[in-house]
């Protein structure tokens, strides 16, 4: 039984009927041959509609929610043709309207209280992933293959941070052995709702945006699979975003720790926190394509093969401020304002992106997403109101103008020199260079720069470490 495959799609990879038809070939091939557990994610764009209804009916906003429900009911039962036999259509539209009516009823609900309790926000969108199990589990039977639709929120056990919840894992491997196993023991292939779970007590949560690449890193790792498999709609980690570098190639491998630096830096093929639960069991992952599932894809694995090549990948990030602090005293300490200000930071739920600080002005800075900016000024103004009141804090200084540029490889550890040239080749670009971070795995140097030299500076590194040649 640990010849177990875990596979999981992406939005688009069953974004219609039709990519629901490929992700069911997909899944077709290899049951025949290995027990599968699928794991899907909602249709693409349908999380995003669940919220906005959601925020509707926070809002009161009738009309906008009575417009929201009609796409989702259309996007679903539009996908129902070709997917499942004719003489089921009524069925499966009843069984949609089922779950849609779920959603409705919480919805209401909001729209009641007129706010949006985190909890029930949970609940409410992980409809889209339920209504897409529905939809993938009804086709797998349709073409002869056993099959059961199966909700997270029933496996997969978390603590109770709602909206960004962690998995806890001893608990999760006693449900999924006693949910998942004997579905696979029959020949059956579970089709498992990504992203959403439930705390001990059957609170249902969800797991943060693009969660369903965790929920299959999480089944995969409780289950001792043998591989996991990650369809997208891109052919793999690439050395470079090909929109800002066109000779960005596709990386046949890359480490563990070099996937999830890239994908806390913004490359988007994986949720960050993805391969933690690999970590242990050595389990590889695929990262593949569903639209061109011929190409080979990236294999992310514990060390690679090959030698050692130095920097791997450049990714980069347009959307983020750098935010900066600094005691306006000499009464008052660096490290406490720092503490103080990250302590407050962290409450908040903000990712910090990088940070650098100097020990002589006692200064620091740290980079946040934009969409963050706001909460994160705020947290800070409360925790630090009475040293900013006494004048011990000078203002907080925020450069919205900025971008972060990350540079990863396992390679480039012990490597000084890797770090002069890429310095190098972005000053000779004249692009400015505000803030330098180096994580302490020496696996990634981040380089704050100028907003309007970041696609410069991305094409320029992408050069000077020849990564269109790896
Ligand atoms: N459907 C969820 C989202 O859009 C989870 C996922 O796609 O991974 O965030
Ligand atoms: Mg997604």
């Amino acid at each position: 039984m640990n010849d177990l495959l875990v596979m999981k799609f992406g939005g688009t990879s069953v974004g219609s009927g039709e990519r629901m038809k490929v992700a069911g070939d997909l899944i077709a091939a290899q049951a025949q041959t290995r027990p599968v557990v699928a794991v899907v994610s909602a249709m693409s764009k349908i999380t995003d509609l669940l919220l906005e209804i959601t925020r509707h009916a926070e809002a009161g906003d009738g009309p906008g929610m009575s417009r929201g429900m009609r796409e989702l009911e259309s996007r679903h039962v539009d996908a129902v043709w070709g997917l499942v036999p004719p003489r089921q259509f009524e069925w499966m539209r009843a069984q949609i309207g089922e779950l849609i009516g779920e959603f409705g009823r919480i919805v209401n609900g909001i729209q009641m209280l007129g706010h949006r309790p985190p909890r029930a926000v949970d609940e409410a969108i992980a409809v889209g992933e339920r209504l897409s199990a529905l939809l993938v589990s009804e086709h797998l039977k349709g073409r002869g293959i056993e099959a059961e639709a199966v909700n997270a929120a029933g496996v997969i056990v978390t603590d109770a941070v709602f909206n960004n919840a962690s998995p806890i894992l001893p608990a999760t491997k006693e449900k999924a052995e006693a949910v998942l196993r004997p579905l696979l023991a029959k020949g059956v292939v579970p089709v498992v709702t990504g992203f959403n779970g439930a705390t001990a007590d059957g609170r249902p949560t969800t797991l943060g945006r693009g969660g369903s690449d965790f929920s299959a890193s999480i089944l995969a790792g409780v289950l001792d699979a043998r591989e996991l498999w990650i369809w997208t709609d891109v052919d793999g980690i690439m050395t470079a975003d090909p929109r800002l570098v066109p000779d960005a190639q596709v990386l046949e491998e890359v480490t563990y720790a070099e996937a999830a630096e890239l994908a806390y830096a913004g490359a988007k093929v994986l949720h960050p926190r993805t391969l933690a639960p690999l970590v242990d069991k050595s389990i590889p992952v695929w990262s593949k394509n569903s639209f061109a599932p011929q190409k080979p894809g990236t294999r992310i694995v514990p060390k690679l093969g090959v030698g050692n090549p130095g920097a791997r990948a450049v990714t980069s990030m347009a959307n983020v401020a750098l935010i900066s602090l600094e005691p306006a005293s000499s009464l008052i300490g660096g490290v406490h304002v720092m503490s103080r200000a990250l302590e407050a930071v962290d409450r908040a739920n903000v990712e910090i992106l990088a940070i650098s600080s100097s020990s002589y002005r006692q200064s620091f800075c740290f980079l946040v997403r934009k969409e963050e900016l706001e909460k994160t000024i705020e947290a800070i103004e409360s925790a630090l109101a009475l040293e900013m009141a006494h004048g011990y804090v000078s203002p907080i200084g925020v450069d919205p103008d900025v971008g972060l540029l990350a540079v990863v490889g396992e390679g480039m550890r012990g490597f000084s020199g890797v770090a002069g040239r890429i310095f190098t080749a972005i000053s000779r670009e004249n692009v400015n260079i505000i803030a330098i971070a180096q994580g302490s795995s020496e696996l990634t140097i981040s380089i704050v720069v100028r907003r309007d030299g970041l696609e410069k500076a991305v094409r320029a590194v992408h050069a000077e470490c020849r990564l269109s040649a790896l």
